[in-house]
């Protein structure tokens, strides 16, 4: 009887509650094997990942556990707060603990977490091994550093570069300046005059391990206007490239082409300092110098991205709240000659915002227009990044505080703070995974 069994008979006598007959056979003094289960039809293509979860990184002796690193980033972030401020913010971690205004804005969309299938913006597929790196360094991004960020640079007001020049812009080219060095970088500058008066800004840069000589950039405009704090137009885009900078500094993050991070002036009197630097270094692309010696002070530009306002998506006319339709926008212009090779370039910060941002979508349009890309645009794939489309949106008054004294710190609730985030979060999962990530554990240095 058991041998005549076919398989959609067992199916039936299981579906059937027959389990019990079926395991002790009939007539036969010995437990019949359980039947074994159809071979698994073949797929018409293979999987690129097992979904094995992720060994834990080891520990060194004396190194710090993520616990108390996390513990210390946020004294010392807290430490850098006015008593006001901290106060503000104990209120602000209590409110959210206790389920309050933020609560209900910590994730939206579940970050995929290697090894547990059915988690994640894909449907339950697990990321590929490469993904996985790239999720783990996007990881990485503090979403209260960023903020604190933002507090460092209200300090010097709008920082208006134009002329006369405004008290805050040269000490906040300092501050950055000092900020970047303090993560580990070398940092440069350029100089140049506008109307006549010198000017600075300044730019670090992570060296690529096997391409240095190819490089991708990431920007955003540290000048401002309008009286206020310059938080949304533009700290929001200096601190995502500085928060950006930050954690790709760390010394077990290697990457195959190199990144600069370039923190621009005089975006607000005519993209004079995005200009300055195309005048200065565009001819210096690729050039080994000295000669020989592995460094390309100028590698060659692979892409220019841009981040210029990343805070406000209230709808229009502007609504009290953030609205349910919140989301980054990517821009290219069309009219530009390297416009299908930036259009690219935009599918794949769609995919990245997919696979690595926590809690909003992106959308692509092909309008990019006044930022500082524009000098950008015609030499190579240029891209920027806003809380919405520059013309369509933004140009149609969907942004109060644009230019206004109302762009400080208190304006922005935590929603939009998480906003900015998710950009930040989509940049870095793009230009992580475009210069091909890795993560190479190490001990700290004492
Ligand atoms: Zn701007």
């Amino acid at each position: 009887m058991r041998t005549s069994h076919t398989f959609s008979t067992i199916v039936t006598l299981l579906a059937a509650g027959a389990t019990g007959a079926l395991a002790q056979g009939r007539g036969n003094a010995r437990p019949a094997p359980a039947p074994a289960a159809p071979a698994a039809p073949a797929m018409a293509f293979a999987f690129a990942q097992t979904c094995a979860p992720l060994a834990a990184a080891a520990r060194q002796a004396g190194q710090p556990s993520a616990q108390q690193l996390a513990a210390a980033r946020r004294d010392s972030i807290r430490a850098a707060m006015t008593p006001e401020q901290r106060r503000d913010d104990s209120l602000q971690a209590a409110n959210r603990a206790a389920g309050g205004s933020g609560a209900d804005n910590v994730s939206s969309r579940a970050l995929a977490v290697a090894g547990q299938p059915g988690n994640g913006v894909l449907g339950g597929v697990c990321l590929t091994a490469q993904d996985s790196i790239v999720q783990q360094v996007v990881a990485r991004l503090d979403f209260d550093n960023f903020k604190n960020i933002l507090r460092g640079l209200g300090q010097f007001g709008d920082r208006w570069a134009g002329n006369p020049v405004g008290p805050g812009n040269a000490p906040a080219v300092d501050w950055i300046d000092a900020q970047l060095k303090s993560y580990g970088y070398v940092t440069e500058r350029i100089k140049y005059s506008f109307e006549g008066q010198p000017r600075e800004e300044v730019y670090a840069t992570k060296v690529g391990t096997k391409t240095p000589q190819e490089m991708y950039m990431i920007g955003g405009h540290m000048d401002g206007r309008g009286g206020g704090g310059a938080i949304n137009d533009d700290g929001s885009g200096t601190a995502l490239v500085m928060e950006i900078a930050r954690v790709m500094a760390s010394p077990d993050i290697q990457t195959d082409r190199t990144i600069r991070f370039a923190l621009w002036n005089n975006e607000e009197t005519g993209l004079n300092g995005a200009r300055a630097y195309v005048e200065q270094r565009q001819l210096l692309q690729g050039i080994e110098a000295p000669a020989k010696s592995g460094k390309y002070p100028e590698p060659k530009w692979l892409a220019m991205i841009n981040h210029d306002m990343l805070l406000w998506d209230h709808g229009n006319p502007p609504m009290v709240m953030q609205s349910l339709s919140a989301d980054v926008n990517v821009e290219y212009q069309l009219n530009s000659k390297f416009a299908s090779e930036s259009a690219q370039l935009g599918l794949a910060f769609i995919n990245a915002n997919r696979l690595f941002a926590t809690n909003y979508p992106a959308q692509l349009s092909n309008a990019m227009s006044n930022t500082d890309t524009g000098a950008f645009q015609d030499l190579v794939a240029s891209l920027s990044l806003r809380d919405g489309r520059r013309l369509y949106e933004m140009g149609r008054g969907s942004s109060p505080t644009y230019h206004q004294p109302t762009d400080i710190f208190p304006t922005f609730t935590d929603q939009d703070y998480r906003l900015g985030f998710n950009a930040i979060q989509t940049t870095l999962g793009a230009v992580a995974k475009l210069t091909e990530v890795k993560i190479t554990p190490k001990a700290m240095t004492p």
